[in-house]
């Protein structure tokens, strides 16, 4: 093996290994676009009870505060 030949081999593995970055950080910024969007998690209040003591939010079906414990209303 001669040394134009290294070199070559060497070339082909530095553009495939730069590729496979820009590939990485190309999949990277799309999910942080998707990301950013919107969140994974509700943020909606509609169908929330707001607790009438300590003002934070449950689930429709408790009949009861699971922060503070006092009854909800409805
Ligand atoms: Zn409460």
């Amino acid at each position: 093996m001669d040394t134009a030949t290294l070199i070559t081999g060497l070339l082909v593995a530095c553009a495939v290994g730069i590729g496979a970055v820009l590939l990485i950080l190309r999949r990277q910024r799309s999910d942080e676009a998707v990301a950013s969007g919107e969140s994974p998690f509700a943020a909606s209040s509609e169908g929330m009870k707001v607790c009438p003591r300590c003002a934070r939010q449950n689930l429709w079906t408790d009949a009861t505060c699971i922060y503070c414990g006092a009854k909800l209303p409805g």
